[in-house]
């Protein structure tokens, strides 16, 4: 179906809520091989690949089918679903592109960043940790400048904010081509001003960043220290708010935990909505490992994906990570994947971030080798031969685990963030001035684990 065809982008649109509505898996099975041949308001006529997959839709899914319709046609057409006549019960290769946003059409995107075509929301797999995050993408990709302004995505690296971004971008211009969208990095943003201040042009930067319909800056946190950046995106961010045009921000913190953010912004980036996002849990894990082999179009027994989603914990890169190795190892030995191969593989990878790390264990580690009492740090003395050991664990938990500054504060007698943040940043600038630091730091951060 080609772009210009309206029947195919309506299907696009009932699609869409079809995916939004049934679990993924379900979704694939019985709707991914599903052609529309015509659709009018009186009537709609499909096809799927085969009478199995007939008689289940009409026997199940006719209800939402036809409440989909009903959602995008604003009508209540009759449906009608054949056997494709090329029917072929496996599901047609080309099938998940042709459904995706068409990324390669023409857009009102206007980014220095290539956008990863993957990252669209039919590759998002939900879950109990990205729920919010991905209903409010949803939304407002939806109908952006209306529902919740500005979004702010935060979490800890590789956990699909950056994905989230890019496909709110992908489903708008699939949508809504008339639209202006700049989606970028906060290096480039800052970059950009620094420019424009530097060359006198500083007219022409507003001009461009003003007038916008969309603005995505990924990594915002990147904003803390650059106050004369933060003052100019303060206007930016007002005259757009303003305007009713959306803005989309995702940072590795909350708002008030980005160090050094100056309070005006923190209570405007509070306006709208503000998500966080999750490490997944394990159902998801083996869900989106499930994704990404078949993305590289290979199956993997139950037993590696459970034994990946059991083992590999901490983010989503490094369950890719550990699927690009295992499909590049099934390669080179030319046998199917097996467990010995995901193990072989997962010893290959053993970062300290494929294991889980918990604060207790940082705690144990640390206390260990300064030779304290894990009561002592985590009590209330605060002489200096415990306040530096209880930094240092702030600093890793900070650093290893996804906990929030607040929930970190948690457990150390109920500090609060402030103090998380002042020990992280203490201990993060000393070790780059004290190569012995950093060394002790690099060490403990390898033995920890649960
Ligand atoms: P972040 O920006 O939060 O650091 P990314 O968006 O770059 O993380 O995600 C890291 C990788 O994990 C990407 O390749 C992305 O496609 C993948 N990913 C993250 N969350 C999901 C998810 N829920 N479903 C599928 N893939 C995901
Ligand atoms: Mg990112």
């Amino acid at each position: 179906m080609s772009r210009s065809d309206p029947a195919g982008k309506t299907w696009e649109q009932i699609a869409a809520i079809l995916r939004r509505t049934v679990p993924r898996q379900q979704f694939e099975t019985w709707f991914r091989g599903m052609r529309v041949v015509s659709l009018t308001p009186e009537r709609v006529q499909l096809t799927v690949p085969n009478n199995f997959l007939r008689e289940w839709i009409l026997k199940k899914y006719r209800g939402l089918l036809r409440a989909a319709l009903r959602e995008v046609l604003g009508a209540d057409p009759e449906v009608d679903i054949a056997i494709a006549e090329d029917g072929d019960p496996s599901p047609p290769a080309e099938a998940p592109a042709a459904a995706a946003p068409r990324v390669d059409a023409p857009s009102a995107i206007e980014s220095d960043i290539v956008l990863n075509a993957q990252y669209t929301f039919e590759n998002f797999v939900p879950g109990p940790s990205n729920n919010f995050a991905h209903a409010a993408a949803l939304a407002v990709a939806d109908s952006p400048g209306k529902s919740y302004n500005p979004l702010f995505l935060h979490g800890s690296v590789g956990l699909g904010k950056t994905h989230l971004l890019q496909a709110i971008c992908h489903l708008m211009t699939s949508r809504r081509p008339d639209m202006r969208i700049l989606y970028l990095s906060c290096e480039t943003f800052t970059n950009h001003f620094v420019t424009a201040v530097a060359n006198g042009e500083l007219d022409g930067f507003r001009f461009r960043y003003r007038h916008v319909d969309v603005l995505l800056i990924d990594d915002i946190h990147f904003l803390a220290n650059r106050e004369r950046t933060q003052e100019e995106f303060f206007h930016t961010f007002n005259t757009l708010y303003n305007a009713n045009k959306q803005i989309i921000l995702s940072s590795d913190s909350t708002p008030v935990e980005i160090p050094t953010i100056e309070e005006r912004l923190v209570s405007r980036f509070k306006w709208g909505i503000v998500a966080r996002v999750d490490p997944p849990v394990y159902e998801t894990r083996v869900a989106i490992l499930a994704r990404k082999v078949e993305m590289h179009g290979l199956l993997f027994p139950d037993e590696v994906l459970q034994f990946l989603a059991e083992n590999v914990c901490s983010n989503i890169r490094e369950l890719e990570g550990a699927v690009n190795k295992i499909a590049g190892m099934a390669r080179i030995y030319r046998r199917p994947v097996d467990l010995d191969m995901a193990r072989e593989a997962h010893r290959d990878l053993g970062s300290p971030a494929t294991t889980r790390i918990s604060v207790d264990g940082i705690i144990r580690k640390v206390a260990d080798h300064f030779g304290v009492k894990i009561t002592d740090i985590q009590g209330k003395r605060r002489t200096k031969s415990i306040v530096f050991p209880r930094q240092v664990c702030m600093f890793l938990a900070r650093r290893l685990t996804s906990h929030s500054l607040a929930e970190i504060g948690g457990y150390f007698g109920g500090r609060d963030h402030t103090t998380v943040m002042y020990a992280f940043e203490k201990i993060r600038s000393q070790s780059q001035s004290d190569a012995e630091l950093s060394k002790t730091l690099e060490r403990l951060s390898d033995g920890v684990t649960s």
